[in-house]
């Protein structure tokens, strides 16, 4: 069997302070990668950073914000070198029916869930292009793909991060760059915690593999989409929803 070795690239995990996102960077960080991540806040992205150890960083970056990405992006690449490995995980909802969706909702999950991964894909394509090496990997749901009553802003914004990935694919492919999406199902995590007990056996009773997602089921996933074990894949959405959704 051949071992999955990223020693000597680096990876950037936006949102990896918590849930998914750190369990990405933990999983990167152990198959050798010398991980960057991002949240909003300074200090626990330093905090997770030097608990990850092997010269991990932590950046503080609202992905919204385009000047702050390209400082951030920046900033990494001054210190651990060329970005190799991009994941797009930075995510967050603003749940309500349409009827009483405002504006300000709409604005705060697009612009962070698909417009944050369009600053950052930006920010480290150019670099990726000229050495002709590169994977990105956007954190989608499977929410963009078959919607979800209470939450048309976040099912848009996935499933935008889907046509954008796909566009991606085709653009650089011929670089070598490879994007990919991940659309996890149900995965324990501060995100999904305030989900009440009733409406949590409900949804375990449609899961085929009969348990919760882990954030680790995410992370081995996107470690395979980051691996040379995947060259020859571009443009996918690798559902990891434990046969939620068949
Ligand atoms: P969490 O809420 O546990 O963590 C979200 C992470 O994103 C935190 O590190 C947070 O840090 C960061 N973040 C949020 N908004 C921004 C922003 N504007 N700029 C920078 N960082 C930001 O969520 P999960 O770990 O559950 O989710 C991670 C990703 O997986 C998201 O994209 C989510 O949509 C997706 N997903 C999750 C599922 C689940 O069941 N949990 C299912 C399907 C998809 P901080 O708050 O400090 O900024």
């Amino acid at each position: 069997m051949r071992a999955i070795d990223l020693e000597g690239k680096v990876a950037l995990v936006t949102g990896g302070t918590r849930g998914i996102g750190l369990a990405i960077a933990r999983t990167l960080a152990a198959a050798g990668a010398r991980i960057a991540l991002t949240g909003r806040d300074a200090a626990r992205a330093g905090e997770v950073a030097s608990g990850l150890g092997s010269g991990a960083v932590g950046v503080a970056c609202d992905v919204a914000d385009a000047a702050q990405v390209d400082a951030a992006v920046a900033e990494v690449e001054r210190t651990l070198g060329p970005i190799d490995i991009l994941v797009n995980n930075a995510g967050l909802t603003r749940d309500n029916i349409l009827l009483r969706l405002s504006e300000e909702d709409w604005d705060t999950v697009l612009d962070a869930n698909l417009k944050g991964a369009f600053h950052t894909t930006r920010a480290v394509i150019k670099g990726m292009m000229k050495r002709r090496s590169g994977r990105i990997i956007n954190i989608t749901s499977i929410v963009g793909l078959i919607g979800n009553k209470g939450q048309a802003n976040y099912a848009a914004s996935k499933a935008g991060l889907i046509g954008f990935t796909k566009s991606i694919a085709k653009e650089y492919a011929s670089r070598n760059v490879l994007a990919n999406c991940i659309a996890p199902g149900f995965i324990e995590t501060d995100m999904t915690s305030a989900l009440p007990e009733e409406a949590r056996a409900s949804l375990l009773q449609a899961i085929a593999l009969g348990r919760l997602g882990q954030a680790g089921d995410v992370a081995d996933a996107v470690l395979f989409l980051a691996s040379g074990l995947s060259g020859y894949i571009t443009g996918q959405v690798l559902v990891v929803d434990g046969g939620m959704v068949l």
